[in-house]
């Protein structure tokens, strides 16, 4: 099998939206009229681009059926990139009461190569569950699965692998036939995930909308094509920006030592990863206090206003770092104690979440 090229791994360079939007044949978010209000994912400008998420609002605001589709894949623990996506459906769904699925993918890790084996993979999965209540979600309002416990999902994709061809698999995703039965497979099981709140099960026909990263887009693409074919409404979806690496340029990636803070690390593994982290700073303290750092091009200042700092707060940190009266080592120590807290607190939520992850589980 040949190698997989990641088209977002773009080195040193700044990852170009507007080319995005014309590559997948999106849409802008920024002509959407009626962009939900104090969802801090808009507020702070990490969504670029949507499929009918207008639609959806207007759903939302018209008081018709509607749900959010999230989930992950079980390759390991959630990282920060993935906590971005999830803060924002759980945003979602306590202003407007919306009811979430969460479908875990244990099989997907495995026919992609990502775990050894089945069984680490619904470990994994069993440590996400526990992992998204720990963040928040309303339990009430969530219905989360994992594939190899709940395999109704797999009766859905036989149904739907009957209306779709393998031309059509390999013209969205690029497959070439080196690939094995189980990657051609698994885009079906993905379009089942993101149709499945339309199911007479859960309710029926409904607006549903999937938060994701544009490389995720394909799945969207073919299961908006098995709607149409099977008279449900097309799933929408908005795209967040990416998370850059804690190196710098591109985004990150958990397989790159030092690159992603995940949500299960030692909280003094971050710590060191944070200080070693790229920042926008100068050649040396002089001339950062003699021009001023460039918080634009850094990514201690990102995550920083992107996790832990208001808009107040976040504004003030750029006058002083523009004006040369701030130093990068006193914003790497300002994200690594946010960072250690954070994680501290959220880890002992998910011992205490992972006593109770059977409660919570569909089977
Ligand atoms: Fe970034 Fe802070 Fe350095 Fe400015 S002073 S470049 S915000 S780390």
């Amino acid at each position: 099998m040949g190698k997989r090229v990641d088209p977002f791994d773009v080195g040193e360079e700044k990852i170009d939206y507007n080319k995005l939007i014309k590559d997948f044949g999106t849409e802008s978010i920024s002509k959407v009229k009626n962009l939900p209000k104090g969802i801090s994912a808009f507020e702070k400008d990490l969504v670029f681009s949507h499929r009918d998420f207008d639609k959806f609002m207007d759903a939302v605001k018209k008081g018709k059926k509607v749900a959010i589709l999230t989930g992950a894949n079980a390759s390991g623990s959630l990282h920060f990139g993935h906590k971005l996506t999830f803060d924002s459906v759980i945003e979602m769904q306590k202003k407007y009461k919306i009811p979430v699925y969460i479908p875990i993918s244990d099989d997907e890790s495995y026919v992609f190569d990502k775990v050894k084996n089945q069984k680490d993979g619904l470990k994994n999965a069993r440590l996400i569950a526990a992992q998204m209540i720990a963040l928040g979600f309303d339990m009430k309002l969530t219905k989360m699965f994992i594939h190899q416990q709940y395999t109704d999902i797999y009766n859905f994709a036989i149904k739907l692998s009957k209306k779709t061809t393998n031309s059509t698999i390999k013209a969205i995703y690029g497959f070439n036939d080196s690939r094995n039965a189980g990657e051609f497979f698994y885009p079906i099981i993905q379009s089942a995930d993101i149709l499945c709140p339309q199911l007479d099960v859960f309710g029926g026909k409904k607006h549903v909308m999937v938060p994701i990263g544009i490389d995720q887009d394909p799945h969207v693409r073919l299961s908006r094509d098995l709607a149409h074919k099977l008279d449900l409404i097309k799933p929408a979806t908005y795209h967040m920006k990416f998370l850059s690496s804690l190196q710098g340029g591109g985004k990150m990636s958990k397989s790159k030592e030092g690159s992603a803070i995940s949500l299960s690390d030692d909280p003094s593994k971050a710590k060191k990863a944070i200080m070693k982290a790229f920042s926008g700073g100068r050649d040396n303290v002089e001339e950062q206090r003699k021009k001023g750092g460039q918080p634009e091009k850094c990514v201690v200042y990102e995550y920083l206003e992107k996790f832990f700092e208001d808009k107040k707060e976040i504004k003030k940190r750029f006058e002083k770092c523009t004006k040369g009266k701030l130093l990068c080592g006193e914003c790497k120590k300002d994200l690594a104690k946010f960072t250690e807290k954070y994680l501290k607190t959220f880890q002992a939520k998910v011992k205490k979440a992972e006593k109770n992850v059977d409660k919570y589980l569909i089977k």
